[in-house]
């Protein structure tokens, strides 16, 4: 499966959410059913010898890769999730956007220092949303093992970005 044609299913938007950006729309990749289960399997083809035992993804689009991936690893999922959406006690993390900030919180008691765990989204671009994600695990006392990723923006450096305070694996499929 690893010679999927992944690129046929994203779908580039011109000038969406704002002018001048290029938006990669993967909702055609999760639909098909033969490039959805080829993009799950290969990344957890990828980290299925590495002893994950918790996938982190980041609301909202890293859900559905997270869950995907963990149940094919045997791991659990946890929910990057932004403020005021999780019920019990949290850890935060902050991180800059383009304008302004952002915020991710995790469960406290959702993984801790005997966690293995692999970090997912459906894309990186900045690497700003991947960076705060395993801060927020750091918290936890969890060890990250390394990041993946469906669709990489390699203009945009974010493996520079990653690997300047993260040097696990970034494995990513286009
Ligand atoms: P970063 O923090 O690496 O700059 O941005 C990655 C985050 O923004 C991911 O959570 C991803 O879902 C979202 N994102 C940014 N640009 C795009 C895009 O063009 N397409 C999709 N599907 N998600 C994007």
């Amino acid at each position: 499966m690893s010679n999927f044609e992944f690129e046929n299913l994203i779908v580039n938007i011109p000038d969406y959410p704002e002018p001048g950006v290029i938006f990669k729309d993967i909702t055609p990749l999760l639909a098909d059913p033969q490039g959805l289960a080829a993009a799950i399997d290969q990344i957890s083809d990828h980290f299925m010898k590495a002893g994950i035992t918790k996938v982190v993804g980041a609301e909202a689009r890293g859900f559905l890769v997270g869950a995907p991936v963990a149940y094919r690893l045997g791991a659990g999922f946890v929910p990057a999730r932004k403020p005021g959406k999780l019920p019990r006690e949290v850890y935060s993390q902050e991180y800059a956007l383009e304008y302004g900030t952002d915020e991710l919180q995790v469960h406290k008691d959702s993984m801790g220092p005997d966690d293995k765990v692999l970090i997912v989204d459906d894309l990186v671009a900045t690497g700003g949303t991947a960076v705060a994600t395993a801060k927020l695990i750091e918290q936890t006392g969890a060890k990250i093992v390394g990041f993946s990723f469906i669709l990489e923006l390699c203009y945009l450096n974010p493996r520079e970005e990653i690997a300047k305070e993260y040097p696990q694996e970034v494995y990513t499929l286009i």
